[in-house]
């Protein structure tokens, strides 16, 4: 039998059969938190116009020291366009926002005038350039306002509205879909009868798609037998992201590698050196990514964290990798590294004092949900390491964190 991969290793094959993200126009409102798949440029120059920054009086700087006494020749409100230039020794009333006139090279705040029947009194003397912003001082016509790969916040939703780009092309949100095998599952709705259990894994995994920034495309539930599975798979291979949980294992009623061949999903590995998670299959149909998740709850939501969610950003058109590393201070011990990487449930708290503690939770294995729900983030435990002990710095993986 082939060595299993480790996670690293197992982490490469799936980022190298990640396909190029989808493109879609969105409406801009709806672009926060998406991420741009081709630069914005702007279609103009910013300010287009040269632009007040204050209500006051547009005068020649070098006609308004302290004491002049200017008529106001016009006066020019925000959205209109000022028909003739500034006349010799002349002020225009101005407003913020408004074009200031051609000659004019400054504007007196209002607060350092005295208006008087028609003519306005500069209190403080006018310095070239005040008050106005040039033509093109923020960005010129052609300058790149967002770049491919950025993610949209709502101040660049903002920048983009400016320069007209009402229908951006971002990364399409892939659409995942989950299949939960085994006869034992019930609907969470059912009371479980002799032998059997709630399908908690399915809702579990759609979160986990969300939370990622996935698309939920809903689940199938299948039973231990080929038809069953083949239905189920018919349904989920439709999307950009199939998980399938349970039945990857090596037991008499796991058919699910044998399912996915069958359906035309070319396997590219099985079996990683991880705990949780050890049975991890994956494999490709087309631009489909599969992947078989282990049955237990808590392998299923560490694989998904590991090797699904590093894809789904992928395909986001984000890193693959959330910011980091993130390494926290044990807080209290765990057991000692084996000849595969674990993965302990942790959960963080800030000391206060600016550092962050990983406190592992009350966990009694990979079937363990419960304790699983405490935590809110994984601790790495090396192969061979020796045991972690309170106060070692460690590297942690987050579970819940928002794309971006
Ligand atoms: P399997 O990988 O199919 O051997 O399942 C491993 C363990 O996970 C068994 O105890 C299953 O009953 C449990 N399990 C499998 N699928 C689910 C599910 N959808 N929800 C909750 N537990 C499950
Ligand atoms: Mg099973």
């Amino acid at each position: 039998m082939r060595p299993l991969a480790s996670v690293d290793e197992a982490l490469e094959l799936v980022l190298s059969q990640v396909p190029e993200p989808r493109v879609e126009g969105v409406d801009l409102t709806a672009a926060r938190g998406r991420v741009l798949a081709a630069d914005v440029v702007a279609d103009r120059d910013y300010p287009a116009f040269p632009r007040s920054r204050v209500d006051g009086y547009a005068v020649r700087a070098a006609e308004a020291g302290a004491g002049a006494e200017l008529p106001v020749a016009f006066e020019i409100a925000a959205g209109t366009a000022p028909s003739r230039p500034l006349p010799p020794a002349c002020a225009a009333r101005i407003f913020t926002g408004a074009p200031a006139p051609a000659g004019a090279d400054a504007v007196v705040m209002q607060e350092h005038c005295e208006p008087h029947a028609g003519r306005v009194r500069i209190l403080r003397a006018a310095e070239a350039g005040q008050h106005v912003v040039p033509v093109g001082f923020e960005s010129a016509r052609g300058d790149t306002v967002g770049r491919r790969g950025d993610v949209v916040s709502p101040a660049l939703v903002g920048a983009l509205a400016a320069v007209g780009a009402a229908r951006p092309a971002v990364a399409a949100r892939p659409v995942g879909r989950v299949v939960a095998t085994g006869d034992e599952l019930v609907a969470v709705e059912e009371l479980p009868g002799p032998g059997q259990i709630r399908n908690g894994n399915a809702p579990a995994l759609r979160a986990a798609l969300v939370a990622f920034g996935a698309v939920d495309g809903g689940s199938a539930t299948a039973r231990d037998d080929r038809a069953s599975l083949a239905e189920a798979l018919a349904f989920a291979l439709a999307a950009d992201v199939c998980l399938l949980t349970g039945g990857v294992s090596v037991g008499d009623y796991d058919l699910v590698p044998a399912a996915l061949e069958a359906a035309g999903v070319a396997a590219v590995f099985h079996g990683v050196r991880l705990q949780p998670g050890k049975p991890l299959w994956f494999g490709t149909r087309g631009n489909t990514l599969v992947f078989g998740l282990p049955g237990n709850p808590v392998s299923s939501l560490v694989t998904a964290t590991l090797f699904v969610r590093p894809a789904v950003r992928r395909l986001l058109g984000l890193p693959a990798a959330l910011p980091g590393p993130l390494r926290a201070v044990l807080d209290g011990p765990l057991a000692r590294g084996t000849w595969r990487r674990r993965y302990d449930p942790v959960r963080l708290v800030h000391r206060g004092d600016g550092v962050l503690l990983a406190r592992p939770v009350r966990y009694r294995g990979s079937g363990d949900v419960f304790g699983f729900a405490l935590a809110d983030a994984l601790a790495v435990v090396p192969e061979q390491a020796r045991a972690p002990a309170a106060g070692d710095e460690i590297e942690i993986v987050a579970l819940s964190a928002a794309p971006g």
